[in-house]
């Protein structure tokens, strides 16, 4: 096994630029890690659009296989509690930034990043819903932690994007009323179909710094002013779950919506998610979002079809989860 060759998608750096490109590679090439996993879904999400396209700082070591979570089946494991043949996912702990990662047949990782596949869910379901899926259900966890107020509406933010989609699903499915904030009117359709009860557009950047009350809770996956303008519309004890910053970085905002009306400002960060605490997440997952929501909010692609789309990602022209078959090299 360890002289095998396998495929991957490659990032260098020439001049500045970011080259991406399939290369063969030899297992032994991997880095160092106690499980080696042959992969069999990955995933795009947005930090890997950045990666690709060179318009984020998210990789400082070259070469670099991006992808920042995939699952597949154990090949080969010196840890505990993995064998030969174990269904495995990862998300998150520097993978694909750090660390090669799973846009490639193959990687080598610490057995301790990996999460044993949820019974209910096989490695395209899981990987349809990935880090950003992960991360909708932090977030979600976050909310009801802090309380939702019943009867009243909870906002998600980038709504058709992975997060978003995800966001909506479940948000839906425990019974909430949803309403979606999107700058895709064309995307309606299908976030009424996840289970939006109604759909908006983008969120003004111009207001006062307090709106009326709406949001009980909001997911925000995209930051900025959009982050500035939920917290506006907050109601009084209502919690905002931000984890995106698809909009931008800077965070413009008041103190009244946290000393007038209480309002809980959630940070959420899925990355160094602690171990232990993972499979619970993922079990709840797999109980809460139906198969046929997961299908719906997927689409699949080739390896080699990568590079292309990381580059509508992070235009924001990317609908849902895009899940990766890199068997199709
Ligand atoms: P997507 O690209 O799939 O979705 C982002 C969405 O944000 C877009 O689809 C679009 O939604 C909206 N959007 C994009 N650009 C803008 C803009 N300029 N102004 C307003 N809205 C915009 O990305 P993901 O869902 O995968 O990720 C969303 C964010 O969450 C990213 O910033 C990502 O880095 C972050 N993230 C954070 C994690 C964490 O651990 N904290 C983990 C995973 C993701 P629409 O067209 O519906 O308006």
């Amino acid at each position: 096994m360890a002289n095998d060759s396998f495929k991957a998608l490659v990032l260098e750096q020439r001049d500045g630029r970011i080259d991406a490109a399939i290369q063969e590679l030899a297992t032994s090439a991997l880095p160092a890690g106690d499980v080696l996993v042959d992969i069999v879904y990955s995933t795009l999400n947005y930090k890997d659009g950045l990666a690709i396209t060179g318009r984020g700082k998210i990789i400082r070591q070259f070469p670099m296989v991006p992808g920042i979570d995939f699952a597949g089946t154990v090949a080969e494991s010196q840890h505990p509690d993995y064998q030969p043949g174990d269904a495995v996912l990862l998300t998150g702990w520097g993978v694909g930034e750090r660390h090669w990662g799973g846009l490639a047949q193959r990687a080598r990782v610490k057995g301790d990043w990996l999460v044993p596949l949820p019974a209910g869910l096989d490695a395209r379901s899981a990987m349809a819903v990935g880090t950003a899926g992960f991360t909708a259900m932090l977030c979600v966890l976050a909310l009801e932690q802090h309380g939702l107020a019943p009867g009243r509406e909870l906002l998600v933010t980038g709504a058709a994007g992975g997060v978003g989609s995800v966001a909506v699903a479940l948000l839906a499915q425990a019974g909430h009323t949803v309403v979606a904030s999107t700058g895709r009117a064309d995307e309606a359709d299908y976030l009424r179909e996840l289970g939006a009860a109604e759909v908006i557009g983008r969120l003004l950047a111009e207001g006062r710094p307090l709106e009326s009350e709406r949001w009980a809770g909001v997911v925000d996956t995209v930051g900025g002013t959009t982050l500035a303008a939920a917290l506006r519309s907050t109601v009084t004890g209502g919690s905002v779950a931000a984890c995106g910053n698809a909009g931008g970085i800077e965070l413009n905002t008041t103190v009244f919506p946290f000393i007038l009306r209480g309002v809980n400002l959630l940070g959420i960060e899925s990355v160094h998610y602690p171990r232990a605490a993972r499979p619970a997440v993922w079990a709840r997952i797999a109980r809460d979002l139906p198969a046929n929501t997961r299908e719906r909010m997927a689409q699949g692609i080739a390896l080699r079809d990568v590079p292309a789309y990381a580059a509508q990602i992070v235009d924001g022209k990317v609908r849902g989860r895009v899940v990766v078959d890199v068997g199709q090299a």
